[in-house]
């Protein structure tokens, strides 16, 4: 949660030139005066942020996702964590702040799933029972197969009781993963194929 938080403030100390998240994005006086403040300074453009929220961007490239900055190259450089920078017009503003805060809300939650598996790892020699409770919060928001392979080699999770119920919580999760919306404009198959292959790999995983 403190990672959280320092990527909050360091939003309230954005460089000169950025869009600060200060005050409310759906405020329409804040964003009107926002758009002609640009548009006086001759910016007729502005460039919101992405990088991709998986498990394997990392912490200070998440902070940077959703931001609105005044220039394409304000992303900080960081090699291996794939970013992109797309320009919008300055009088869309109030849509992509909204854009802009869900954007960081998703990160945001990448960040405490990334907490809560790292603390249910730490718990589950002494605490299994809420080790279990915080696998299954951190798969609700989402299940990365590169982290069961790692969750596997525990040496926790020798005892086979324990392994197979870590195994039904990540099933359970991996199964939700595919019903949830943002998976619907996959094709069927191919969905249905990762789906099922992820299936095997957590019960190969953790047999
Ligand atoms: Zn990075």
């Amino acid at each position: 949660m403190a990672k959280l938080a320092d990527a909050r403030d360091s939003k309230s100390r954005a460089p000169e030139g950025v869009c600060g998240f200060d005050s409310h994005p759906r405020h329409p006086m804040t964003t009107a005066l926002r758009i002609l403040g640009h548009l006086l300074r001759g910016q007729t453009r502005l460039w919101l942020l992405y990088t991709n929220v998986n498990w394997r961007t990392c912490e200070g490239c998440l902070a940077w996702h959703g931001r609105i900055v005044a220039r394409p190259d304000d992303f900080p450089p960081h090699n291996g964590c794939p970013h992109e920078a797309r320009p919008f017009p300055v009088w869309k503003l109030g849509e992509y702040r909204e854009l802009s805060a869900r954007m960081a809300d998703r990160a945001g939650a990448e960040l405490r799933r990334r907490a809560l598996l790292r603390e249910a790892r730490s718990l589950l020699p002494t605490d299994p029972e809420r080790a279990l409770a915080l696998l299954d919060e951190a798969g609700a928001v989402n299940v990365y197969l590169p982290e069961v392979e790692a969750l596997a080699r525990d040496p926790s999770l020798s005892d086979s009781a324990l392994r197979a119920r870590v195994r039904a919580v990540l099933l359970s999760r991996w199964k939700a993963k595919f019903a949830h919306d943002r998976y619907e404009r996959q094709p069927e198959l191919a969905r249905t194929e990762q789906e099922r292959w992820g299936v095997r790999r957590i019960e190969e995983l953790l047999a």
